[in-house]
């Protein structure tokens, strides 16, 4: 049945294009309004110059100006949703409120108490899978249960696309832009100043445009991927996933164009390993949407009662990036100075902070939510969980990285080092690994004093090892689910 008005909400899915909610707003009433809420509760803890917010509200004028483009417009509200939304919606007088779903345990939750307002107020809350492409239990073990290893997840989740191909299909908006309501005069959206922030720059290109600038230019070199992506240096990776955050980006857009790449031999063996990250993305929205006890708690329980040290001092210079070791240094003044941290130094500096230093990962992963641009609960707990050997299909507890070793093989020549470093930037590509291992002479020569200029080690990762192997085998004796 047509409805009379509706009311679009955006949270992670902004965009004027190929949206699963925007789509069904548009063919299914006669007008429809859109809303962002910047929600109170989670933007008053953040830092005057949360580098996010600054992310979302130029993603906000990009949406805005698409909108109006299609004769529409984006209405801005600050405060909690739970409030917001349901007096917007009798101001409106919408018959429903329709959002893209979020599958993060207090997203549920609040989108739940928001479907129980909105239903004693008469008005219907729909909510539509837009994010992944498929949700919850879409991908089942043949059994019918619920998949913890990724390589049958991915399996299985190529065949059900095989079978299902409008899993893909594109939720188009420009052909039913005449159902939107016109704009009310000629209403700015807030600046970052009037919703409580210091005015600054997004980290990287926002908005949708800035995700296709992203997209495009990757797309060109989209073959040597398989290789270049564990290469810190180099510009290997899209870089897209602050745009798969927020959803400046489709990701439906992004796998069918990953495919045709993969069908038509354009895209190389690069194209198959990117699609497969997708798909990991997909793996862990559907672990934390089917385990929200993840949150806090390892996905393995018995390494719950792992006894890890409480070390400030130590945490402080993970966190500051004075370990001591330089690639895990480098890529915390990479998370610090720009809010991204590449891949292979998320799983080194993580495996550092829980196998070196033997801190709870549940402390890394806080870290790296506050910093990241691209900060999502479920990759984030999934590739800390994985990192520490608690999580589903995680690195085994007894394969521990060894820092210097990895600052080999990915950083080889210590460009990466020599960029984030300053005080290391004279040291040559057999020095720069692992400093305190060189003649104190040479390094002098190079202005480097350990101790001064650069930390020493903070801990001999030949003892840390046989520290967490200890650590480890005392859950072993505890349970039968250490593997
Ligand atoms: P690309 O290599 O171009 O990959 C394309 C997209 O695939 C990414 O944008 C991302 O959406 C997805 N993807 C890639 N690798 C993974 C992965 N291992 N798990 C899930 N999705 C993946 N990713 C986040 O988006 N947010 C996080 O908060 C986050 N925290 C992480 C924490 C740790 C400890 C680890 C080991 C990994 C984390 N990742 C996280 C996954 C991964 O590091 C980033 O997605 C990737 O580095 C982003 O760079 P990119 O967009 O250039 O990736």
């Amino acid at each position: 049945m047509k409805m009379s008005n509706s009311l679009v909400w955006f949270r992670r899915d902004l965009r004027a294009f190929d949206h699963a909610a925007l789509h069904r707003a548009l063919t299914s009433s006669n007008r429809v309004y859109c809303v962002f809420v910047y929600d109170s509760d989670i933007l008053d803890p953040l830092p005057r110059d949360d580098r996010r917010v600054r992310f979302i509200h130029a993603s906000l004028a990009s949406l805005d100006a698409e909108l109006r483009r299609l004769g529409a417009y984006l209405i801005v509200r600050q405060g909690r949703p739970l409030e917001v939304i349901p007096a917007l919606a009798t101001e409106l007088a919408v018959d429903a409120v329709l959002v893209c779903a979020d599958y993060e345990p207090d997203a549920v939750e609040r989108d739940a108490q928001m479907a129980e307002r909105l239903s004693n107020d008469g008005r219907k809350f729909l909510s539509l899978k837009d994010q992944v492409i498929f949700e919850q239990d879409e991908v089942r073990t043949l059994a019918g249960g619920p998949f913890s290893v990724f390589t049958p997840y991915k399996n299985a989740w190529l065949k059900r696309l095989a079978a299902m191909p409008e899993a893909l299909a594109s939720y188009p908006v420009d052909p039913y832009a005449h159902a939107f309501a016109p704009p009310l005069g000629s209403s700015a959206l807030p600046s970052l100043s009037e919703i409580g922030f210091e005015p600054g720059e997004p980290p990287l290109p926002a908005g949708m445009e800035g995700a296709e600038e992203l997209f495009e230019r990757f797309v060109s070199h989209i073959a040597d991927y398989g290789q270049a992506r564990d290469f810190p240096a180099e510009d290997g990776t899209s870089r897209l996933s602050a745009h798969l955050r927020f959803g400046t980006t489709s990701i439906r857009h992004l796998v069918r164009t990953a495919r045709q790449m993969i069908e038509n031999g354009a895209g190389g063996s690069g194209a198959t390993v990117w699609l497969s990250e997708l798909i990991w993305r997909d793996f862990y929205s559907m672990i934390l949407a089917r385990n929200p006890q993840v949150v806090t708690c390892s996905f393995k329980p018995a390494f719950d009662a792992i006894a890890w040290e409480q070390d400030d001092e130590l945490f402080s210079a993970w966190c500051e990036g004075r370990t001591g070791y330089p690639l895990v240094d480098a890529a915390m003044a990479q998370l610090n100075r720009t809010g991204f941290m590449h891949n292979r130094l998320r799983m080194v500096s993580a495996s550092f902070l829980t196998k070196d230093l033997g801190i709870d990962w549940r402390r890394g992963e806080r870290y790296f939510a506050l910093k990241l641009n691209d900060y999502d609960l479920a990759s984030n707990n999934g590739g800390w969980q994985w990192a520490a050997s608690t999580g589903c299909d995680a690195q085994p507890w007894f394969r521990i990285f060894n820092p210097v070793a990895q600052s080999q093989r990915f950083d080889a020549q210590g460009e990466f080092i020599r960029a984030w470093v300053p005080a290391l930037e004279r040291l040559g590509a057999k020095e720069i690994h692992a400093p305190w291992l060189v003649d104190t002479d040479v390094l002098a020569e190079k202005g480097v004093v350990l101790g001064r200029d650069y930390p020493l080690p903070v801990v001999d990762h030949d003892a840390a090892r046989k520290r967490t192997l200890e650590r480890f085998a005392v859950v072993k004796k505890t349970s039968s689910q250490f593997s």
